[in-house]
């Protein structure tokens, strides 16, 4: 054998399943292959000595006690930042205007609905809960509950901002999973909402916990992470098949080179896993194949605060579709994490593109830049030029749960239950939030255990 353990893939996951493994059984015991020259996939952070620029996520929340585990493991508790509390605000976009999202019974008075909508909302509490498990898309579960404009308005765009995604659709189980089981537990979501603010005694409009980050940007994990892994990380490596060896498996190279090792850890996007496993298991690289792709694009701008008109008092904004604005929303970033930029300059973040506008990703740079400025100008009231724009492009940045992934997860656990050793981790399956991949690392960390344990 060469090692014991070869993880695919150095992202987030990758990461997190690679240091838990190499800490229980030896640094030598793992060695992780990542296809790029460099580590963290979707996560990572340009710095230039002023500002912070997270290429994918800003943040996780801080309630998910498995990650803040591994942070401490890997030796950052001490670098955490949580979020302005100016973050509790939120704003949607409707009709060029600002509209902050509030909690009942200020949300009555607020216009971001008409006043049908506003009065089928308050409808919710009496709305009985789904009986049947058939499948249902986020739209199907918002606009029974809460009506079609709400969920047009308020779900449609926090499906955007969250997934890239149609509300129409991804499936209300896969993506929001403690919102179905808020209305199966408690009846419906207001009846839910009031009962945990009780408990907790927390705004019910935010998520629970606090956006969390650390000062350099959450590439800091990344680097946490790799710098503990040392040279079991192999870059510009990546894998081009697998196959069954003795007492464990073969993962092969483009060079044809073969890697011996008893345990494998896919860590990579679902296309990429469907692609190395295709003469290995059909069926499997089949359901892996299935699961559809979001791609986005991540403008970061940067203005002296003079320039912009409007306060930027918030987390900040997002749109619904059929506004006439591509962009899917802006986070305030020097707002939610003041340290992340000078103090005389606001640092903004837009997303773009996502499943309904995939064509944005086709703009060359310029155009990109432009199409962001014209839309943000009117709403931010943005009277200067930007110090600088950039842009990150993740071509298949998010996965997309759409109805069948039910279907398509059972595949591939049974194709676990099949090849003893192999295990499916990273945003692809259960949850896309940093704090999913933590727990899907944890999941393939303990899998791989008990494999090698058994065939000691
Ligand atoms: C724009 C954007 C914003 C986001 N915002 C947030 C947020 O605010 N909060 C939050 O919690 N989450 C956020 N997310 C989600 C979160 O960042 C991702 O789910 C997470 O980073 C995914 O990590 P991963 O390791 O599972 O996958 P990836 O990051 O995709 O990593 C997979 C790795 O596998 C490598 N690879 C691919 N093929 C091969 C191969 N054949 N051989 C070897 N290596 C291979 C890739 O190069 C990559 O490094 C965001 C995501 C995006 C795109």
């Amino acid at each position: 054998m060469d090692t014991e353990v070869v993880v695919i893939g150095a992202g987030v996951t990758g990461l997190c399943t690679a240091t838990l493994l190499a800490q229980k059984l030896g640094r030598e015991a793992v060695l992780c292959l990542e296809k790029a020259p460099h580590p963290g996939g979707t996560t990572g952070s340009d710095r230039d000595g002023r500002f912070v620029m997270d290429w994918g996520g800003n943040g996780f929340l801080d309630r998910e006690p498995r990650t803040l585990e591994w942070i401490e493991q890997l030796g950052l508790t001490n670098q955490l930042v949580r979020a302005n509390t100016a973050a509790a605000k939120r704003f949607i976009c409707r009709n060029g205007v600002l509209h902050e999202i509030k909690a009942p019974p200020g949300f009555f008075f607020s216009p971001l609905l008409s006043v049908m909508g506003r009065l089928r909302l308050c409808l919710e509490p009496f709305i009985p809960p789904k009986k049947d498990n058939s499948p249902e898309t986020i739209y199907g579960f918002a606009s029974r509950r809460i009506g079609r404009e709400a969920a047009r308005i308020m779900v449609g765009a926090m499906v955007l901002g969250i997934y890239g995604g149609d509300a129409e659709k991804l499936s209300m189980t896969h993506c929001f999973p403690r919102m179905v089981a808020m209305e199966r537990d408690y009846g419906g979501l207001m009846k839910a909402l009031l009962a945990i603010r009780r408990k907790r005694k927390a705004s019910p409009m935010g998520p629970p916990g606090t956006l969390t980050s650390f000062q350099g940007g959450t590439g800091t994990l990344i680097e946490g992470a790799s710098a503990q892994l040392q040279d079991r990380i192999r870059f510009n490596t990546p894998v081009s098949a697998l196959a069954r060896g003795d007492n464990g498996y073969e993962v092969i190279l483009p060079d044809g080179s073969v890697i011996r090792c008893r345990a494998v850890v896919s860590a990579v996007p679902a296309y990429a896993a469907a692609a190395f496993t295709s003469d290995f298991d059909a069926a499997l690289s089949g359901a892996l194949g299935a699961i559809p792709y979001a791609g986005l694009a991540v403008v970061t701008l940067a203005f002296p605060k003079a320039a912009i008109g409007r306060d930027l008092d918030g987390f900040g904004f997002l749109v619904p579709r059929g506004e006439g604005i591509r962009t899917l929303g802006c986070l305030w970033t020097s707002t939610l994490f003041p340290r992340q930029a000078p103090e005389n300059m606001a640092l903004l973040r837009v997303m773009a593109g996502g499943s309904t506008d995939p064509e944005v990703l086709d703009l060359s740079d310029e155009e990109l830049a432009d199409l962001v400025l014209k839309e943000l100008t009117p709403v931010l009231d943005i009277g200067g030029k930007a110090e600088f724009i950039r842009i990150k492009r993740h071509e298949k940045g998010i996965p997309q749960y759409t109805i069948g992934h039910e279907q398509r997860l059972e595949a591939i656990e049974a194709a676990e239950s099949r090849h003893p050793g192999l295990s499916f981790a990273g945003n692809a399956y259960r949850g896309i939030g940093l704090n999913d991949c933590v727990l899907s690392a944890e999941r393939a960390f303990l899998r791989t255990l008990e494999c090698l344990h058994r065939s000691d």
